[in-house]
């Protein structure tokens, strides 16, 4: 069967991901996106206030997500990325102001659990044999349930670990979910899971080497089109319709809808999509503070910051699964992450830097066992229509890897 061109409606990184597979193997690809850029949920932007360069949300990823790096090697940036030299993973505890840091092994054999000075302090090697319960749990577990709540490891590594992977907390977090991300990390061996982030901002890495790979490729790219609904005529996508303008398809053409969960929720009511979300706090002080961390990311246990991405003219913030402070002022909530980066860095909790928070209140789905199992598989709906996005089942959490994947396996589900 002939492919026509490809409407693709959502330029974030699922939608991005699904039109440069496309390109890259000879199709016709036309891409429309609501904004004026983008990136969605994972962009960078000039603030004028810092007068410099922020992501709207520090992204960690881990040097396991083959997808995001296959992506990045398409389209011709994967020298934009910082990987840690090895797995590892420093922490502070603001109580106590212990400091420590994860020293993984890079082979497959977990050694460094062996190792008093690789581990979490005040744990045993063979605490860390629950993560197996992880890895065999049942679709309607948690993350709390299948573990010892009361373990220091628990509090030190599994519920910090839970929330910056599944943004959400670990008392509610889908087992499974987390079970399969430990199973992509750990079954590279240690060398899957070195941490990674991007040199200069999200979109230099993620969104314009993409655009101009596309462009480049003959794909056309149309920003300001906001998708209000698809028109339907015996199963068959024949019209979208925008804001300013109905586009035909013709016949062979096929689309595919990378939009938010929200949004396909109300453009296609009788496909299931998870409808809880969380929210995510970042903060950026511009200060440039002497780094406590070799890799520049730090780990923070029992404080309002989770985690701090040191550069050499900031530290930037992550709180996932903020719903405590997330409607807070901006004001009060700068206040109450300065005071645990004060208490870390020795500096003056009074004499907060200029600053930018920024909240993000539908950052991902709630990756609970109930919203888990709303997400569709990604397979043809009605007979030209596929849908893309980090909610739909990737069995992954709502992350880049997840938004890529799931932006190539739609690709994949029209070549078929
Ligand atoms: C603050 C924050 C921190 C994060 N941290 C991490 C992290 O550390 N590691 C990690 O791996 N992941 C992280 N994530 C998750 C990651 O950013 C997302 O999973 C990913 O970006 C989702 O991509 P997507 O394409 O599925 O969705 P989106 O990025 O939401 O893309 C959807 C696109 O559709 C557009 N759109 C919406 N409605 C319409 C319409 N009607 N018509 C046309 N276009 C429309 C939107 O403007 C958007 O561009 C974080 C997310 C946030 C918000």
């Amino acid at each position: 069967m002939p492919i026509g061109t490809i409407h693709i409606v959502g330029a974030g990184l699922a939608g991005l991901s699904s039109a440069v597979h496309l390109t890259a193997r000879g199709h016709k690809v036309a891409l429309y996106e609501a904004g004026q850029h983008a990136g969605g949920r994972c962009r960078s932007y000039h603030d004028k206030e810092l007068d410099c360069l922020i992501d709207n949300g520090n992204h960690l990823m881990l040097s396991c997500n083959e997808e995001a790096l296959t992506y990045l090697m398409l389209i011709g940036a994967e020298d934009t990325l910082q990987i840690a030299k090895g797995p590892i993973f420093p922490f502070t505890d603001l109580d106590s102001g212990e400091r420590w840091t994860v020293r993984m092994n890079e082979g497959h054999f977990p050694s460094w659990i062996f190792n008093k000075k690789a581990r979490v302090p005040g744990t045993a090697w063979h605490d860390y044999l629950d993560g197996f319960k992880l890895l065999s749990a049942d679709r309607w577990q948690t993350v709390a349930q299948c573990l010892d709540t009361n373990s220091t490891l628990y509090q030190r590594f599994w519920q910090p670990l839970t929330v910056a992977i599944m943004n959400t907390q670990a008392q509610e977090a889908s087992a499974q979910v987390f079970g399969n991300v430990l199973r992509k990390a750990f079954g590279a061996g240690g060398i899957g899971c070195k941490p990674v982030i991007v040199k200069e901002g999200l979109s230099q890495s993620f969104v314009q080497p993409a655009e101009r790979f596309l462009k480049e490729h003959g794909a056309t790219l149309h920003y300001g089109k906001r998708l209000r609904s698809v028109g339907l005529e015996n199963d068959e996508v024949t019209t979208l319709r925008f804001a300013d303008e109905i586009v035909q398809l013709e016949p062979w053409d096929w689309v595919i809808l990378a939009l938010p969960a929200w949004v396909i929720n109300d453009m296609l009511p009788s496909l299931p999509t998870p409808t809880e979300f969380r929210s995510i706090v970042n903060a950026h002080f511009k200060i440039a503070a002497p780094a406590k961390s070799e890799t520049g990311i730090l780990g923070l246990i029992g404080g309002n910051v989770e985690w701090v991405f040191e550069k050499p003219d900031m530290l930037s913030t992550t709180t996932s699964a903020a719903e405590k402070i997330v409607d807070l002022p901006a004001d009060e909530i700068a206040t109450l992450l300065w005071r645990d980066l004060a208490k870390v860095y020795g500096l003056d909790p009074a004499a907060i830097p200029p600053h930018r928070i920024v909240k993000e209140k539908r950052a991902t789905f709630a990756a609970t066992p109930d919203q888990v199992m709303r997400r569709p598989i990604i397979a043809a709906r009605h007979t030209n229509l596929v849908v893309a996005g980090d909610w739909t089942n990737t069995q992954l959490p709502s992350t880049i890897e997840g938004a890529i994947y799931s932006g190539h396996c739609a690709a994949e589900q029209i070549i078929r």
